[in-house]
């Protein structure tokens, strides 16, 4: 069965460039009869506000887009993920380095730390090879990446001791058994990594497919951080019908009428 999943960040509540990724990985597995899951990714204090979680999940409801489970919050699965790197052994280690410390090889930690062990604390990095990773995203085609030169060794906790992003991702999404990731295609570029880590714990590999990102008039990714408006609660058949034609679903003209349930019912049916 598949199971896709919808993994906002808590940073502000949903805005149409994150609709289009909820939408689109509901609708990929829900057409199928698959599961569609909600994880909320809280784990970077500095970017979670507070009462976002709840306010983006009456968002989704709104639009009709129930979910499937229970909620998964990441900030309770800490120990999970301190304990998942036990197995990676001597390819994780601590590093000291700044960003300002690997300025100098273009971001690329060059495998031995430039920085000395100061008296702050470590963040852990993984080691990387110096092999391609690629696969076969569902809308991007295939797209591959040589982690040791375009990326480097990449941290999997931080200084602060918070689990970083490819590490929580690829360990939940294994976790909560998801088959499918949807997402916007500003992601298309951490896949190698996941699927790098996803390799060595041995987990199941998953199936990708990268949205198209909504632009804002200034031709710009709408994000939280250019303010991107809210999705209004009140008015979610519209803004629905707006997401499904960035989509390309082309919904006749009588859907506009309809309430959220009914525009999603048509769609599944149209999908499937
Ligand atoms: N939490 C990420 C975001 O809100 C998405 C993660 C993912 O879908 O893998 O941008």
């Amino acid at each position: 069965m598949i199971v896709g999943r919808f993994a906002p960040t808590p940073s502000g509540a949903l805005h149409f460039g994150s609709l289009i990724a909820a939408l689109g990985s509901f609708i990929s597995a829900k057409s199928k009869g698959g599961k569609w899951l909600v994880r909320i990714e809280d784990i970077d204090k500095a970017r979670t506000i507070k009462g976002a979680d709840s306010e983006i999940l009456r968002q989704l409801e709104a639009c009709a887009l129930f979910w499937d489970g229970e909620i998964v919050y990441q900030s309770r699965r800490i120990e999970t993920y301190r304990e998942a790197i036990a197995s990676l052994g001597d390819l994780v280690y601590p590093c000291y380095c700044s960003r300002s410390d690997l300025e100098p090889f273009g971001g690329i930690h060059p495998q031995k730390c430039p920085a000395k062990n100061g008296e702050k604390s470590a963040a852990l990095r993984l080691r990387v090879g110096d092999l391609p990773i690629g696969f076969n995203d569902k809308l991007c085609g295939y797209f591959e990446q040589n982690l040791r030169k375009e990326v480097g060794d990449f941290a999997l906790f931080n200084a602060l001791g918070e689990p970083t992003y490819h590490l929580a991702v690829t360990i939940d999404d294994q976790f909560s058994g998801v088959t499918q990731v949807v997402r916007g295609r500003d992601l298309l570029d951490s896949t190698p990594r996941q699927i790098y880590l996803q390799r060595l714990l041995n987990f199941r590999s998953i199936e990708y497919a990268h949205l198209p990102l909504a632009l804002g008039a200034d031709g710009q990714k709408l994000s939280k951080q250019n303010l991107a408006e809210p999705i209004d609660k009140s008015n979610a058949a519209q803004t629905l019908i707006k997401a499904l034609n960035f989509l390309g679903y082309n919904p006749p003209r009588s859907l506009c009428e309809q309430t959220p349930i009914e525009i999603i019912n048509w769609t599944l049916k149209e999908k499937s």
